[in-house]
């Protein structure tokens, strides 16, 4: 079929659904949706008996394990609440190491034997399931034959319902762990760490006679970038399908140069689809607060407020699966890809984190009183050491064959890591390393009265957009993270290396209040201990400019361009004892996590080049083929000669890429598999693409195969 014109005129059409969105008066309570799908504390408080509710939130206030005899009450409550919404399954919902939700529904019903059925779910339903879980990926923590894996009711994430055009179903978020207690899930390292945080901090926090506070939270406020393209295209092309990126396309002539997308007016089929997707998540209880339009044109911003980082991560797993199910009602797709056009800025992910006590105090916030400010440049400082201490493990925390492309593009924080902290607080920090020199400065120095310190808090006009770790006023922004991945990882690794970087400091200030020393001068060295230890992190200059590399490498930072080349920082000795030190991740349960990632590398960089090898010859090939014998028809030497060349570069291309794609050609050991993907795979595939990209400005418009980028990004 030769593609033309009439098909775009085609994607351009959509239909409003749900005509009247917008009507209702929301000033009638009923008419407010949010929550209205959630098992949340208002919901039991109303269904479970007073005393199951009191248990249960006082087992959860102090972050204990579940007494097994509050869940037959919870789980009766849960069904009747669920079946009165039409629920007919439940589901254990999880996290496996696939980096997305897995779900394995059940019905309520089961048959009487006189011909009825009745509904049932016990608690022992509700806490344990057993899914055949043969088939998630392991690194090799359960043998196949050994197909137990369990789900555990996760009590801290509110149950949920999905509802569908035919049907709901109950989910419960669960972790998901061997037979042996391994953790084969991203929940439960994150759980982990959050509890290694909040212990330390708490001891961190008695020090400066806070009594109050019995357990720290991390938050976690997610920005996620996104495309939305029309289905038309998305259809038309074999590799958004199979790899959810395009592996061909030339640069259009428009691209976002004239900065006429980023926060323009929304299109109105994009804000329908905006609202419409707002809503549902809103009905699941994701309290959605912002939306724009992003940089490069057909991408878009989506940004929730924060949550603590188990509710927040589960909460952004349901916000994906929904922008992707809610798209296709407008004859969208919605693209989370890093970066599915080559030379078009890609998606990226904003974890915002921040720690706060459950007397609702933001430990990253300034503050307003001198002693507000010390705890704050206590726990600011515990960060910057964790950051440069870890850099590799934060990097490699978010690697994945698609980040490969977006880290370092000219859009995105290099694959270096480094911290920005603004001009104001690196003052403070400064001022406070260089007070040593004359000691004779009062030690009141840090009392707030001097001019040095500037009033805090610090606003957010002091911004650095392209720092990968950006203090943002009263959070850290790390800006890393690819706009497809599970906001699991990451957290985990921060909340785990900041423990270890309190307990360090809260050992050193023991040590000095031990003196007798008052809080104010025990604290003094500290902070000047540690920024000049950690100050090579901090950098406050443009990340994307060229001569950051050189000034990094300079500064002993490291710059792991590659997946491969950060996985390693996965199972270091400085990772594994660390991650063993809080309980977070065993040596082994770190193994598993290094060979999963290196096999998704391996098995989704095959996918591309098979794909690309497959378009390349059964559909590119063929259409310059046709242009030649057109010319060649139309006797038009020149121009024929021009295609020839290309035809017969592609070719060798194409057969070069064929081969190192055979499997007789790829070594079997994991980390050399990776790497010659990295070498030889890529290369090929990018020398492919770089002939069929000039094909496709000569071959005849409609006989070439697939939609371009100046109509997939423009036609909405
Ligand atoms: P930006 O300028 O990067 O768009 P905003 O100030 O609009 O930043 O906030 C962006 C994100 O920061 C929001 O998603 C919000 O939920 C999150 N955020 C705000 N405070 C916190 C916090 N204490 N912990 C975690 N995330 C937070
Ligand atoms: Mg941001």
């Amino acid at each position: 079929m030769p593609r033309i014109r009439q098909q775009n005129v085609l994607a351009a059409q959509w239909a409003p659904n749900g005509a009247a969105l917008g009507a209702p008066d929301l000033t009638v309570a009923d008419n407010q949706v949010f929550g209205s799908s959630v098992f949340s504390p208002t919901v039991q408080r109303q269904r479970l008996p007073r005393e199951v509710f009191t248990r249960l939130q006082q087992t959860l206030a102090r972050g204990e394990a579940l007494d097994t005899s509050l869940a037959d009450a919870v789980a009766l409550a849960m069904k009747e609440w669920a079946l009165e919404r039409g629920a007919t399954h439940y589901t254990h919902w999880f996290q496996p190491l696939t980096g997305s939700t897995a779900e394995k529904h059940d019905s309520f019903y089961a048959p009487t034997g006189e011909g009825t059925a009745l509904a049932e779910f016990s608690g022992q339903e509700l806490i344990q399931g057993e899914p055949d879980a043969s088939s998630f990926p392991t690194g090799g923590i359960r043998a196949t034959f050994e197909a137990r894996g369990y789900t555990a009711w996760d009590p801290t994430s509110p149950a949920f319902i999905l509802e569908n055009p035919n049907g709901a179903v109950l989910c419960i978020p669960t972790a998901f762990a061997s037979w042996t207690g391994e953790a084969l899930d991203h929940k439960i390292p994150l759980l982990r760490s959050m509890d290694a945080l909040s212990k330390s901090a708490i001891r961190a926090l008695r020090l400066f006679g806070d009594s109050d506070s019995q357990r720290v939270f991390t938050t976690v406020g997610p920005e996620q970038e996104y495309f939305l393209i029309d289905e038309q295209y998305y259809f038309e092309r074999p590799d958004l399908i199979t790899t959810g990126r395009t592996l061909f396309g030339t640069k259009p002539p428009k691209g976002h140069e004239l900065d006429d997308h980023y926060f323009g007016s929304i299109p109105e089929r994009i804000l329908a689809y905006m609202l419409d997707t707002e809503r549902e998540l809103a009905k699941l209880g994701v309290p959605v607060k912002t939306r724009h339009n992003e940089v490069a044109p057909n991408q878009y911003e989506i940004a929730p407020v924060f949550e603590n980082s188990n509710v927040g991560s589960d909460h952004q797993q349901l916000t994906m699966q929904v922008m992707q199910n809610v798209a296709r009602r407008y004859g969208l797709v919605c693209l989370l890809h890093e970066k599915p056009f080559a030379g078009v800025n890609g998606s990226g992910k904003h974890n915002n984190w921040s720690m706060g006590t459950d007397t609702s105090h933001n430990l990253l916030d300034p503050g307003d009183t001198p002693h507000d400010n010390l705890q704050f440049l206590f726990f600011c400082a515990a960060v910057l050491e964790a950051v440069n201490k870890h850099q590799g493990l934060l990097r490699a925390s978010i690697a994945s064959a698609g980040q490969d492309h977006r880290l370092g593009a000219n859009e995105a924080p290099p694959a270096i890591i480094s911290v920005f902290l603004g001009a104001e607080l690196e003052k403070v920090f400064g001022a406070i390393e260089r007070v040593e020199a004359h000691e004779s400065t009062p030690g009141s120095f840090l009392g707030l009265g001097t001019p040095v310190l500037p009033p805090l808090p610090l606003h957010g006009g002091d911004r650095n957009r392209t720092s990968p770790f950006a203090f943002t006023g009263n959070k850290f922004e790390f800006r890393a993270l690819g706009s497809s991945q599970s906001l699991s990882l990451p957290n985990t690794v921060l909340n785990t290396i900041v423990a270890e970087s309190i307990d360090k400091l809260a050992d050193e200030l023991e040590n000095e209040l031990q003196k007798g020393t008052d809080l104010e001068s025990a604290l003094r060295p500290i902070l000047q201990r540690t920024w000049t230890a950690n100050k090579r992190i901090v950098f406050g200059g443009d990340n994307y400019a060229e001569d950051w590399h050189t000034e990094a490498e300079r500064r002993g930072l490291l710059n792991l361009r590659a997946t491969p080349d950060a996985l390693p920082y996965l199972v270091s000795d400085e990772t594994t004892g660390l991650f063993s030190h809080y309980g977070v991740l065993s040596e082994r349960e770190l193994d598993a996590r290094h060979d999963v990632f290196l096999e998704q590398y391996v098995t989704k960089l095959n996918i591309e080049s098979e794909t690309a090898a497959s378009i390349a010859r059964t559909a590119l090939l063929p259409a310059a083929a046709r242009h030649l014998s057109m010319l060649l028809e139309a006797q038009l030497p020149e121009l024929a000669q021009e295609t020839a060349e290309l035809v017969e570069e592609f070719t060798q291309a194409i057969h070069a890429l064929e081969s190192v794609n055979l499997a007789e050609n790829q070594p079997h050991e994991p980390v050399a598999h990776a790497e010659y993907m990295r070498d030889e795979v890529i290369p090929a595939m990018a020398a492919v693409r770089t002939v069929a990209d000039k094909l496709e400005r000569i071959v005849a418009d409609d006989l070439w195969p697939l939609p371009k980028y100046s109509e997939i990004l423009f036609i909405k």
